[in-house]
């Protein structure tokens, strides 16, 4: 099978040709972790878990590793654990904080249907890396240390930009640029900088200090996707310094993507740091930008409260990842439904083998929406359905589990009742128009009759439940 990805790098979608088809590598920028993670997040996250799915049954699941990040030193992380946990010494906040905050992430993103990623490191794990890393480029000239800062030197290298691809009156705007004095260039960025005693910091030759954003990544793809048995990172062949694939949201192209790209690259003198980047567009609340000020910045974990999480993911997925996606109340109910006939329709399968339609779809740039309708077309073939959904992270639950997941109508018990009870008169009266209409008017309000009789007395008795 022919797997094709749209590449940022080239603008275009290319065949993908793994370095090594025994090891296929994947990278995603993961979570910065002070809060709830919101449902735009959790796109990048659904994304290319179906990417890692995908790989994994084309290439074998031992044959692909990828790694999620986890970032927990950043300046919105000192700043929550003080807010947070006051009084308790801050290395010890900050700890809390990202534990209990990454505890959260997991929970969420597995009740998304996600796997877990082949590794999962954390940035306070690898700043050794971020050190040497940091040192060479000073060694090699692309870097300089002022102020107890250690600063990239962009003018220093030829090709940055070739990523974003934008002018440097843009690239200066879309950095937002801080004017620093000890800075050469007012592109510059951050490798290091300096920690009050307060703040999280780590022994460096440029004093106390912890990591800019952007190396933190560099170091973790290089521990983890390229030296991940130790030894450092001074591999000889510069090519062998490349890894597949390097993905997140759109918004990480620039700076966070060119930044990487300029750091590994110059350090390891290799042309590429990935061969192949993918990013996913941005998600949006019923038509407009998701923002705490507009009140419309929903978490996952506030949806999973009710809907469930394949519900959540099939919503995501009816958008091909390369689009800006709306969320809506409306396309949740409309993939609750889908789910609800998928589920039914499989409920007896046996054994079967995932549909090759629905393979041909991802493998031409993940195309999910291509995909979903294929899936629409296997309703005479439940095995290969049953069989396909799996593969794509669906029908976790067992038929009942998912009936069970919808809430049971909102009912008020007394007004059903009487309205019971006077259906059951006009049975006795043989008014069964009038009791028809009661009948119809109980089903209006979500409640399903059972019609009996007492055992004692053989009266007519009916029972009611609320329906799901
Ligand atoms: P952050 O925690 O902001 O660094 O974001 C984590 C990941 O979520 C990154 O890959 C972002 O690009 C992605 N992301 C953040 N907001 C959105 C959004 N509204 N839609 C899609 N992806 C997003
Ligand atoms: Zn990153």
């Amino acid at each position: 099978m022919s797997l094709k990805l749209y590449n940022t790098l080239t603008r275009t979608k290319e065949d993908f040709v793994p370095i090594d088809p025994a090891n296929v590598r994947l990278y995603v920028c993961g979570p910065t972790v002070y809060d709830y993670a919101h449902i735009g997040n959790a796109r990048p996250v659904i994304v290319f878990d179906v990417l890692f799915r995908l790989l994994r049954h084309v290439y074998g699941a031992d044959h692909v590793t990828y790694v999620r990040n986890i970032t927990d030193v950043d300046d919105k992380i000192n700043a929550r654990a003080v807010r947070d946990y006051p009084g308790v010494p801050p290395v010890e906040a900050i700890r809390t904080l990202t534990e209990t905050t990454y505890g959260q992430f997991q929970a969420d993103v597995a009740a998304l249907g996600c796997l877990p990623p082949t590794f999962t490191p954390r940035a306070t794990e690898h700043v050794a890396t971020m050190v040497a890393l940091i040192e060479r480029l000073i060694a090699r000239g692309y870097a300089y240390a002022a102020e107890g800062h250690a600063l990239f030197h962009v003018p220093a290298m030829k090709a940055y930009g070739a990523l974003a691809r934008r002018s440097l009156d843009d690239m200066i705007a879309g950095a937002r640029v801080d004017v620093a004095p000890y800075k050469r260039d007012p592109m510059d960025f951050v490798l290091w900088k300096p920690s009050s005693d307060d703040e999280p910091g780590w022994p460096s030759p440029w004093g106390r200090g912890r990591p800019g954003w952007h190396i933190e990544c560099s170091a973790m793809s290089l521990d983890t996707l390229i030296t991940p048995s130790g030894g450092g990172f001074q591999c000889d062949d510069p090519l062998k310094n490349t890894f597949d694939i390097h993905g997140g949201g759109i918004d990480l192209v620039f700076p966070h993507h060119e930044n990487e790209i300029a750091q590994t690259s110059c350090a390891l003198g290799t042309p590429r740091m990935a061969n192949v980047w993918m990013h996913n567009g941005f998600l949006q609340v019923e038509g407009e930008k998701m923002s705490k000020s507009l009140g419309n910045f929903t978490t996952i974990r506030d949806l999973l409260a009710d809907w469930p999480g394949e519900v959540l993911r099939l919503t995501m997925l009816r958008s091909h990842y390369h689009q800006p996606i709306d969320w809506t109340v409306r396309g949740m109910e409309e993939s609750w439904r889908v789910l609800d006939d998928w589920y039914a329709v499989t409920a007896d399968a046996g054994e079967g083998a995932v549909a090759p339609a629905v393979l041909d779809a991802l493998a031409d740039d993940l195309n999910t929406p291509k995909a979903i309708a294929e899936l629409h077309g296997l309703k005479q073939q439940p095995a290969a359905l049953a069989a396909t959904l799996r593969m794509l992270g669906f029908l976790a639950d067992t038929p009942a589990a998912w009936a069970a997941r919808r809430p049971a109508a909102d009912v008020d018990a007394a007004a059903v009742n009487a309205l019971v009870a006077a259906r059951l008169a006009a049975r006795k009266a043989k008014n069964f128009a009038e009791s028809d209409r009661l009948r119809d008017e109980l089903a209006a309000l979500g409640v399903t009759l059972k019609d009996g009789k007492d055992p004692a007395t053989g009266e007519p008795v009916t029972t009611w439940e609320a329906k799901r």
